[in-house]
């Protein structure tokens, strides 16, 4: 699964892109693996002013498995795999911070890609301001919710280019006041032709924790109402980390954030934290609330935080990716 999340990431940034390629005409469908069956509902609503309560409930999703024999009468779908999802309950109130927790495959990207509608739910609905995803306006939907992976989508263009997709019209001030925001200003600075250097697969080659940094002015630009952050998993030095983590909090601050958290010590300060395990939530809470009970949280705490040197065994199963 892990090589799953690092494409998958780059989903929402290449559908965001495939948009824009579509309206312009370019023919780019060869390298997609969305599926086509997203699109408007016949009478899509737009959101003009998002206050960005976001609300998963009772969330049931499966991803499609490919088309096999159907073996006679079925109660299931016969395309539906095994729910990855179930019955999955999360609201997060506008402003505030949602870390989710969980081991590898527990389903938390899968989280994230709902609410950036690159898939539709099998069950149950996710909401933006109390409007089911599926009865709102794409554009409107994605251009409301800035995402941030370290597995940033760069397309062939210079570094100025790409901090613009974020606002297209914006001034290079305001790129460049973005990059400062983003602490990506700095090394920005330090490559050959500054703001001009060209990035992507034919241009310069970008570490992650650049990548990262880019795609955070990328979203300092958008300033979108809802910020869904999926943590990097790879490591970049001590600096780096705390310069990508303080432009987060900068940006997270006053925002409605989902982020799916690989480090924990990273979401200690959320106003709640969801644990997924195996497709359904098993504990919620502050990160004290979910201290004081033995569960999974408080045991992946003390592993973190070096208290004890494993998971239990009655953890360990899962975890074993
Ligand atoms: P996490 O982010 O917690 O590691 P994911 O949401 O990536 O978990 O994955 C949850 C489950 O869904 C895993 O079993 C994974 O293998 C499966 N999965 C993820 N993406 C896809 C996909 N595109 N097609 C089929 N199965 C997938």
């Amino acid at each position: 699964t892990q090589r799953l999340t690092g494409p998958m990431a780059q989903l929402s940034d290449i559908v965001d892109w495939y948009e824009n390629a579509k309206a312009s005409g370019k023919r780019i469908c060869g390298l997609m693996d969305v599926p086509v069956r997203i699109s408007d509902a016949p009478n899509s609503v737009s959101l003009d002013t998002v206050t960005g309560r976001v609300e998963y409930d009772d969330v049931t999703f499966a991803y499609e498995t490919a088309q096999t024999e159907n073996n006679g009468p079925s109660d299931r779908d016969p395309m539906a795999g095994e729910p990855v999802l179930d019955g999955v309950d999360i609201t997060v109130a506008p402003g505030e911070t949602t870390a989710i927790v969980g081991p590898t495959g527990a389903g938390k990207s899968t989280v994230a890609k709902l609410l950036l509608r690159l898939y539709d739910v099998t069950g149950g609905a996710v909401r933006v301001d109390g409007h089911d995803v599926r009865d709102i306006r794409l554009t409107d939907l994605r251009s409301s919710i800035g995402y941030v992976s370290q597995d940033t989508f760069l397309f062939d263009g210079t570094i100025a280019e790409n901090i613009r997709y974020g606002r297209f019209d914006a001034p290079r001030e305001d790129v460049v006041a973005a990059a400062k925001a983003a602490e990506a200003h700095e090394f920005i600075e330090g490559l050959s032709d500054g703001y001009d250097t060209r990035v992507g697969e034919r241009g310069v080659m970008l570490s992650g924790g650049q990548r990262q940094r880019i795609a955070i002015a990328r979203t300092v630009l958008q300033d979108p109402e809802i910020l869904l952050l999926d943590e990097a998993t790879s490591a970049v030095d001590t600096e780096t980390e705390y310069l990508i983590q303080r432009s987060l909090n900068g940006l997270a601050a006053d925002r409605t954030t989902l982020v799916i958290a690989h480090r924990l010590s990273t979401v200690k300060d959320a106003d709640q934290i969801v644990v997924l395990d195996d497709g359904r939530v098993t504990e919620r809470g502050t990160h004290e609330d979910l201290l004081s009970t033995d569960g999974l949280y408080a045991n992946l705490w003390g592993v973190q935080a070096g208290e004890i040197d494993s998971l239990p065994d009655e953890f360990l199963a899962r975890t074993s990716d």
